[in-house]
């Protein structure tokens, strides 16, 4: 199996060996012969931009879980399957479930300034709900740890796909759900349908005081309304793990609202140690003609 692997130096350093490891007998490079390639390893930062001359390609294989920027690359005709990674979704439950628990427990209401505010006492997590918007790999991860830390979970997902112990909602579910939706948790991939679709009206259907995290994709919320929704308490507070523009530019609105707190893009990460296995067997399977796991469907753009 010839591979042309396609993303950022840094990547190569680090998944070469990785995957070299899992399979010795893999041929891989950095460059070479278009035609000459059974398979494309892949993520943005790399040099292949046109597709069209990788005839031979039956898999292209993406180090990323989300997929908007080759999707989009009007030359890709090759099947590409997403990353899938036990990595990446236990990074993504901790990260969800430690600002759940900053939501829950109203860590931020206790300043060093002597007062003794002991009027409120934090629910307990098994009486608050957390609802997941997007409970797709990443979603039921975090779903299952939420759960096991006795919050109630309610997800959102375009299907409304049954999801054992979590009470499931299609998209057209959506206004109804985000009325109970004190901690809202967004893990939605950036897709045409997706983009805005937290805008003015929806952010104004939260309960007053709720908590917004969105680790998917930053198209998802319209920043402006957002500003806007924390003057009211819709959201009362919003950590934003990902953005419009990344990096978030300095002079950004953002940055310095009491409201929100920004994490730069840090949320999950693909580790090789944990994600080589999955994209070396995905190759292996494509090349004897077995069903590939995880393809995207580009009709809905995830
Ligand atoms: P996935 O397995 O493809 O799941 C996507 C989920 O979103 C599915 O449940 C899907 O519904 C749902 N969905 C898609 N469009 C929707 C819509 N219009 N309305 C409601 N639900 C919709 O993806 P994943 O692996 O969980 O990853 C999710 C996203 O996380 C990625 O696309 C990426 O953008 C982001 N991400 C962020 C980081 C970070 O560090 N911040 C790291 C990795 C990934 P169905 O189940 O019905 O198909």
């Amino acid at each position: 199996m010839k591979v042309r692997f396609s993303a950022s130096p840094a990547a190569w350093d680090e998944w070469a060996p990785a995957l070299r490891a899992i399979d010795p007998g893999m041929d891989l490079h950095r460059d070479g012969d278009p035609a000459s390639f059974d398979a494309i390893i892949y993520a943005p930062g790399g040099d292949i931009t046109d597709f069209t001359p990788y005839v031979n390609v039956r898999l292209i294989q993406s180090l990323w879980a989300g997929v908007e920027r080759i999707i989009t690359n009007d030359t890709l005709t090759q099947p590409l399957a997403r990353m899938v990674d036990p990595g990446l979704a236990q990074g993504m439950a901790e990260y969800c479930t430690g600002w759940a628990m900053r939501a829950h427990l109203g860590m931020d209401g206790y300043a060093q300034d002597g007062t003794w505010r002991n009027g409120q006492i934090p629910p307990l997590a098994t009486e608050r709900t957390v609802t997941i918007l997007g409970m797709g790999e990443l979603g039921k991860s975090a779903a299952a740890m939420l759960g096991g830390v006795g919050f109630s979970v309610t997800g959102v997902s375009n299907s409304g796909r049954a999801v054992p112990g979590i009470a499931m909602h299609p998209l057209s579910g959506l206004d109804q759900v985000l009325a109970g939706s004190q901690i809202l948790i967004c893990l939605l991939p950036d897709t045409p349908v997706t983009r805005n679709l937290l805008d003015a009206r929806r952010l104004a259907l939260l309960p007053k005081g709720a908590w917004i995290i969105n680790a998917g994709r930053g198209t998802l919320i319209d920043d402006d309304a957002l500003l806007q929704g924390l003057q009211g308490g819709r959201p009362a507070h919003a950590v934003l793990d990902v953005f419009r523009t990344e990096p978030l530019p300095r002079d950004h609105p953002f940055w310095s609202h009491p409201g929100i707190t920004v994490t730069p893009h840090v949320a999950a990460d693909t580790r090789p140690a944990t994600a080589a296995r999955g994209a070396v067997d995905n190759l292996h399977r494509a090349m004897s003609g077995q069903p590939v796991a995880n393809l995207v469907d580009r009709s809905k753009g995830y």
